[in-house]
C-alpha cells in the first residue's frame, strides 16, 4: 500500500527502530512511545485491521508478540503490560495496517485511560447473549 506508513517502513523508505523480523512479521519501537519500551508488531503483508487479517496470520502475530513481551520484561522489569490492537477510528486506530501494541506499565503510571463500568439489567445480558450466540 503506497500511502501506508508501516508499508513504507517495511520497504525501508522510512526509518524505524527494528527489534525483530522474520518471514511474516516485523517488530519495532513505537516512534511516539506512551511508556518506555512501547513496541509494535505488524505483519509484513498489508492487512487493514482485525477483520481483514486471516486467522493464521493473526495467530502468528500473537505468538511473536508473546515472545517480544518476554524480552521486554527481561530488559525493562516492568510491573505489567497492556497488549492491545485498535480496529477502527472510533477505537483509536490511526495507522490502517494492523498492529499489536505492547505497552509496558509501571505501578501508578496512569499511562492509559480506563472505561467507566456500567451495571445493565437482565434484559441487556439475555437479549445480547441470544443475538450473539446465534452468530457464533
Ligand atoms: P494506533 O493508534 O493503534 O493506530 O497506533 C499507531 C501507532 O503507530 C501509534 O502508537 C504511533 O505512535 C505509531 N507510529 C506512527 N507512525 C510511526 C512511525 N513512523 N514509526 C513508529 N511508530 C509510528
Ligand atoms: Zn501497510
Amino acid at each position: 500500500m503506497s500511502d501506508c506508513v508501516f508499508c513504507k517502513i517495511l520497504a525501508g523508505d522510512i526509518p524505524s527502530h527494528k527489534l525483530y523480523e522474520d518471514e511474516h512479521t516485523y517488530v519495532f519501537l513505537d516512534a511516539f512511545p506512551g511508556t518506555k519500551g512501547h513496541t509494535l508488531i505488524i505483519p509484513k503483508k498489508h492487512y487493514e485491521d482485525l477483520f481483514d487479517i486471516p486467522n493464521d496470520q493473526m495467530t502468528y502475530l500473537v505468538q511473536v508478540s508473546q515472545k517480544v513481551a518476554k524480552a521486554l520484561r527481561e530488559v525493562l522489569n516492568f510491573d505489567g503490560i497492556n497488549f492491545f490492537q485498535n480496529t477502527g477510528t472510533a477505537a483509536g486506530q490511526t495507522v490502517f495496517h494492523i498492529h499489536f501494541h505492547l505497552f509496558p506499565r509501571w505501578s501508578g503510571d496512569n499511562a492509559l485511560g480506563g472505561w467507566s463500568a456500567t451495571t445493565p439489567d437482565k434484559d441487556y445480558f439475555e437479549g445480547l447473549k441470544k443475538q450473539l450466540i446465534k452468530m457464533l
